[in-house]
């Protein structure tokens, strides 16, 4: 069987990989291991447009939220299904300070920011005492829904390998690729975490970390929002929330802890008024990198393999927009952005 590309990976970016090469007229074949605790299936789906202590707008986030609320429209509209909300973050101050700087950032740059006038809004609700601001808008993406039917899409029309990618059985000659009984022009490794380990991309600087959250049953909680305090709370629908998470660079294992579990419910009880019921508790590592930019493009060397890895904990909104740049790449009607290509790491990916 002969096709454009074998992609190896369905996540976020396998997924979008897949459905931009199949948008633009290009055959493929995707292998995935359907391994239950991926980044993917762990991820709350958040597009947040701001980030850290001084609430500064995400990389390119001019560009790439209306890009990402486009594409998964269109998805949506393609899979017959919900792929995507527009939200807002409540964002209960956990100090003075982070009050203040709100305030400021407000002052400075009110985009995507919002300062209500009466803050007692939610106090049936939580328990706070330095007030809060509203982040908006945000996407949420629905994550499960999305990588589930997209795959049994994959396996209706006979371009799913289920099953975990034997790097012994590639074959590389001279600007093609065979894989069994597959023969491609070219192969895109999407394999999250495992990059780290990949033969042709483990000298990338990949950074990974683990990330836990906890899927509780809150029922008196109002899912139109996501909710911040330390923590992101956010819904799953059926009144179940999504809460956490953490960035743990330095882990033994992606296991779930009962330090994260006790810590988790510690905290949400003392911020939610009502009852909260712990339903599972779920770990991952996310696919971070040392310099926080994605890891796309083709490898210096052996010229049809290639990569679209690296989102960290941006990967919903990244993915989309590096996938379309990728395709572009293959099908030669543009390129990739510098800080996303691996081109800049060149030199260490010709050392053997
Ligand atoms: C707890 C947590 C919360 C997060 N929350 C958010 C969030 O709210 N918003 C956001 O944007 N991002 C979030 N992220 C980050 C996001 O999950 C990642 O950026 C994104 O999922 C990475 O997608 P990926 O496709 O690169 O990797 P993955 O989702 O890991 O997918 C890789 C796929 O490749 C397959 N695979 C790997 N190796 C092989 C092989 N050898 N053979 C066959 N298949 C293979 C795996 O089984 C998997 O299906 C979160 C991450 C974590 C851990």
């Amino acid at each position: 069987m002969v096709v454009d590309v074998l992609v190896v990976g369905q996540g976020i970016c396998g997924t979008f990989l897949a459905w931009n090469l199949e948008n633009a007229g290009l055959s493929y074949k995707v292998i995935d291991a359907p391994l239950p605790n991926t980044a993917s299936k762990s991820a709350a789906g958040i597009i947040n447009p701001v980030t850290g202590r001084r609430i500064v707008k995400t990389w390119m986030i001019d560009e790439i939220l209306p890009f990402a609320r486009q594409q998964y429209t269109l998805l949506g509209a393609q899979l017959g299904i919900s792929c995507i909300r527009e939200t807002d973050i409540i964002d209960f101050f956990t100090s003075p300070q982070m009050r203040l700087s709100f305030l400021k950032r407000h002052g400075e740059d009110p985009t995507f920011l919002f300062k209500p006038e009466d803050e007692s809004g939610w106090l049936s609700h939580f328990k706070y005492d330095f007030g809060y601001g509203v982040i908006q808008p945000c996407l949420q993406v629905e994550l499960a829904n999305i990588l589930a039917t997209f795959r049994r899409g994959l396996e209706h029309k006979q371009q799913l390998i289920s099953g975990k990618f034997d790097f012994q059985k590639l074959v590389i000659e001279g600007n093609t690729v065979s894989y069994d009984d597959i023969h491609a022009s070219s192969i895109v490794f999407c394999d999250g975490n495992e990059g780290a380990v990949n033969p042709f991309f483990k000298a990338l600087p990949f950074a990974p970390n683990k990330g836990e959250a906890l899927i509780v049953h809150i029922p008196e909680l109002p899912a139109g929002h996501i909710y911040k305090k330390g923590l992101n709370l956010a819904p799953m629908g059926e009144n179940l929330f999504w809460a956490g998470s953490t960035y743990e660079w330095d882990f033994k294992n992606s296991h779930p802890s009962e330090a994260f579990r006790n810590n988790t419910l510690q905290l949400l009880e003392n911020w939610l008024r009502g009852p909260v019921e712990l339903v599972d508790h779920i770990a991952s590592i996310r696919p971070a990198t040392l310099e926080r930019r994605p890891f796309a493009g083709f490898h210096p060397v052996h010229t049809c393999v290639g990569i679209l890895n690296g989102m960290g904990s941006k990967g919903c909104s990244l993915a989309p927009y590096f996938a379309m740049q990728l395709v572009q790449q293959i099908t030669g009607q543009g390129n990739i952005d510098r800080e996303a290509d691996i081109q800049r790491f060149r030199n260490l990916l010709f050392r053997p």
